[in-house]
């Protein structure tokens, strides 16, 4: 088959949809790979490395499309995109459908077959190709919240860590998923005095065998939730209710009961946030002050560390990329049910109920 990687165009995208070792892995299986010239240098992959492993560099994305049965990308496609893609071609990558009637409605216009990483599911539930994006998105919240409590940054001036004789910071994290624990595990490991609360009591029985001695487990209620927060120095929001809108854990209100200078950093603001006070920050221009308090609200936070993320990414999508290529998305659909589920848009049909039902279109 001949797979297209091209060059992300969404701004401040510097992932890439593939790494030059799953390039090297689908020529091994027999495909025509063709990478858009400096695709993966945001990345920190050169031509060259793609070259290296056998993929043929195109200098558009123009070309990348004309030549290409499969696309494998990053973010959904943008306006600029939505001609490029034609009646069959195959385009994996993340949608995120629900979000947007203009993209669906152009997906569905051009005929191409748009199989979405979100919506790739396992038997279990689990959603293998979001969770390397959550694992990032966890382990920054901890990072980020420890770079603004420094005083110069807007935060309370705490070392996360402490030193002997001075204790470390305190880091609540609201939900005890992937975001959450990624988060609760470098805050321990950073030597802070962690607390992890969620609504799911067989949840937090398991944390509470398989975290570090520093992290407590605390079922999520608004009262414990208030006690909490009230000495907290980080609180990171990872809560997700699927399919929903996030609840607002943190009411403005309740930002009067935490110390000036405390750092809220709100994952789940790509589900509207689970601070009433959240609103979406970019890289750019990632924090700003409520009442005193330091909010920090990237949607797409996974975004800063395209080297790490693209090889994540790469590493969950590579085997069912190999499968599309090496048997065609019918019958490697067939064969895998979570792939199958990741299915939205065939030809001209939406074939995911949810997105049919947000937007009222037939399905
Ligand atoms: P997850 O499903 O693994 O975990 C969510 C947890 O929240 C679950 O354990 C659930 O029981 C818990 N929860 C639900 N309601 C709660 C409540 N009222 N109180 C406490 N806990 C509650 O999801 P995840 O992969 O960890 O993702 C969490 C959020 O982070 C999602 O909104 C996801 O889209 C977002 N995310 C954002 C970025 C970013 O760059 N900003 C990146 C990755 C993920």
């Amino acid at each position: 088959m001949k797979i297209g990687i091209p060059k992300e165009i969404k701004n401040n995208e510097n992932r890439v949809g593939m790494t030059p070792a799953g390039v090297s892995e689908l020529v091994k299986h027999g495909h025509e790979v063709y990478v858009q010239a400096t695709a993966g240098l945001g990345s920190g992959f050169t031509d060259e490395m793609y070259i290296g492993v056998g993929a043929n560099i195109l200098p558009t994305i123009e070309d990348v499309y004309r030549i290409s049965e499969m696309i494998v990308k990053v973010k959904e496609p943008i306006k600029p995109e939505y001609g490029l893609i034609r009646n069959g071609q195959l385009v994996f990558t993340y949608f995120h459908f629900a979000c947007s009637r203009e993209l669906t409605e152009a997906m569905v216009k051009s005929g191409g077959v748009c199989l979405a990483y979100e919506t790739v599911q396992l038997s279990d539930g689990s959603l293998p190709l979001l969770t390397p994006m959550s694992e990032i998105a966890g382990r920054m919240a901890t990072i980020n919240g420890a770079h603004y409590l420094q005083k110069t940054k807007g935060g309370k001036g705490k070392l996360i860590c402490g030193v002997p004789g001075v204790r470390p910071a305190k880091v609540v994290v609201l939900g005890g998923g992937v975001v959450g624990q990624a988060a609760a595990r470098v805050a321990a490991g950073m030597g802070a005095d962690v607390v992890v609360t969620d609504i799911s009591l067989p949840l937090l029985h398991d944390l509470s065998i398989n975290m570090p001695a520093n992290v407590n487990t605390v079922y999520s209620s608004t009262n414990n939730i208030i006690t909490e927060i009230k000495d907290a120095d980080i609180v990171i929001g990872a809560v997700l209710v699927p399919g929903d809108k996030a609840p607002k854990l943190i009411t403005r209100d309740m930002l009067k009961l935490m110390e000036p200078g405390t750092v809220l950093v709100d994952v789940a603001i790509d589900q509207g946030g689970c601070f009433e006070t959240s609103r979406p920050t970019t890289h750019s221009e990632p924090t700003y002050d409520v009442d005193g308090i330091v909010h920090y609200a990237v949607a797409n936070i996974p975004g800063a560390v395209p080297n790490t993320s693209t090889t994540a990414l790469t590493n969950a999508t590579l085997k069912y990329a190999v499968a599309l290529a090496d048997k065609g998305w019918r019958e490697a659909c067939k064969a895998d049910p979570a792939l199958y589920k990741g299915l939205n848009v065939v030809e001209g049909k939406i074939v995911y109920k949810a997105v049919a039902d947000v937007f009222g279109m037939p399905y």
